[in-house]
Order: C-alpha cells, then sequence, then structure tokens
C-alpha cells in the first residue's frame, strides 16, 4: 500500500501564495513512491486545482457540510468542493471537534456526504492531553471510530493527537507503533479484511526531520502535515521520506 502524504493548509493562504505553493510541490512531485494531496482552505480550491491539473497530486476540502445543500450560511457542502475541482476532503479535525463541538455522529454524517459526492474522506481522530495523562487514549480513539466511520467505509484514518498539532511535540515512535496497532485491530474488527486495507496516518508535528522515523512505524500508511505543509521544499522532503509497501 503506497503511504499518502497529506497538507492540511489550515487558514493560510490568499489566492497567489497558495498558487505558489501549489506550484512548489507540483516541481518536485514526479517520481514519489507516495500518493499526495493538498488541502487548501476553500477559496482557494479552484485556483489549487488549476495549478496541479494533469500532475499526481489531490485536491482536498478541510470539512464539508452534512447536507447536500440548504439554508446553512457559512458552510461548504460536499458536492462543492468536487465542483471547485477537489476530489478528497477532511473530516473531524480536532480544530473543528474542539472549535465547532462536531461530535463523531456528525462527522460520520459528513463521511456520508463525501462518499455521495464522490470525495474520500480523511477522518481525523485523537486524545487530548488529559485523555492520554489519564490512560485513556485508546478507549476514546476506540470510540471516535466507532462512532465517525459508516460502514463500508472507503476513507483513510488520521490519528492525530490533539497534543502534539502545532504544538512541535509528537508522538513517540513508541507511542504511534502501539496506536496504529490498536487502530489496525479496531479497523478489523469493524471492517473485516477490509479493515486491513484502510490507510493510517499519523498527524502531529511532523517535520522533514522526524519524517522517516514516524513513516517507518508498522500500520503507519502516511502523514497529515499541518504546519510543514506551508513550504513546498518541506512537505516535499517529508513525501520522500515516505516507504513503498
Ligand atoms: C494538523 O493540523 O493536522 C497537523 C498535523 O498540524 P501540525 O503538523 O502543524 O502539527
Amino acid at each position: 500500500m503506497r503511504q499518502l502524504i497529506a497538507g492540511n493548509w489550515k487558514m493560510n493562504g490568499l489566492r497567489a501564495e497558495a498558487t505558489t505553493l501549489a506550484q512548489g510541490v507540483r516541481a518536485g512531485a514526479a517520481g514519489l513512491r507516495c500518493d499526495l494531496l493538498v488541502c487548501p482552505p476553500f477559496t482557494v480550491i479552484e485556483a489549487v486545482a488549476r495549478a496541479l491539473d494533469g500532475s499526481p497530486v489531490a485536491v482536498g476540502g478541510q470539512d464539508c457540510h452534512a447536507l447536500h445543500e440548504g439554508a446553512h450560511t457559512g458552510d461548504v457542502a460536499a458536492a462543492m468542493l468536487r465542483d471547485a475541482g477537489a476530489t478528497w476532503v477532511i473530516v473531524g479535525h480536532s480544530e473543528r471537534r474542539q472549535n465547532h463541538g462536531e461530535t463523531d455522529e456528525l462527522v460520520r454524517e459528513k463521511v456520508l456526504a463525501a462518499a455521495a459526492a464522490g470525495l474520500t474522506p480523511v477522518v481525523c481522530v485523537g486524545e487530548t492531553e488529559d485523555q492520554r495523562a489519564s490512560g485513556q487514549e485508546t478507549e476514546v480513539v476506540g470510540w471516535q471510530i466507532a462512532g465517525s466511520l459508516p460502514k463500508p467505509f472507503a476513507g483513510v484514518v488520521a490519528y492525530e493527537p490533539v497534543w502534539a498539532i502545532g504544538t512541535g511535540r509528537t508522538a513517540t515512535d513508541q507511542d504511534v507503533a502501539t496506536m496504529h496497532a490498536f487502530i489496525r485491530e479496531e479497523l478489523v474488527r469493524q471492517f473485516g479484511e477490509a479493515g486491513q486495507e484502510i490507510r493510517i496516518l499519523y498527524g502531529g508535528s511532523m517535520r522533514p526531520a522526524n519524517a522517516a522515523s514516524l513513516l517507518g512505524v508498522p500500520h503507519v500508511g502516511g502523514g497529515l502535515i499541518g504546519g510543514a505543509s506551508l513550504k513546498a521544499e518541506d512537505f516535499l522532503a517529508i513525501a520522500r521520506a515516505a516507504r513503498e509497501g
């Protein structure tokens, strides 16, 4: 299974910067051993999709609404992302769960909406610092997986310990190994053999210096990269650290 290196640009990038960043990623994307995805803000998806047209780099949104259309001021439907050129979407990022009160149930509805619109979802799960300190990390992630993934599920899971996002602190390789093995077990328990094929990304302060060891951990199917995805050279350095198979 090829690893997926996905960039979450969050709320960064006006049209000119985003286009330059996309062109930089495109310039180094040929011949890599991994799949590449960038998730810019809604407003520049179309520009980024145009800049990446015909390249191996896919484009995704960072969220979508659970419904197809209607009176939802400020929200964006999955079909709108598709229409703008996205083929993927991140759902259930911890910043959405925390800042917008998103529940597992809502995330699950968004996954269904994404699939109906032809988008591949990247579903984020991960424990807070307090939950890890009290030894609840696997229980929390187990509940998030059970609640957020519909059956069948055709997408990717991203394990992102909340305390490692944007903090410069990464989980140790051993913590990642333990959690990814647990997630794999849960996926197989819920989806049978199909659960073996679901890629499980690690996210949380991944950067060029730690990418090779994190991406080398068993059951790590790639990375979800925030800060380091805003520099094409760093994002590509992480992609070059991906392993095949
Ligand atoms: C993220 O927001 O998904 C993320 C992993 O951010 P960072 O790489 O900056 O920790």
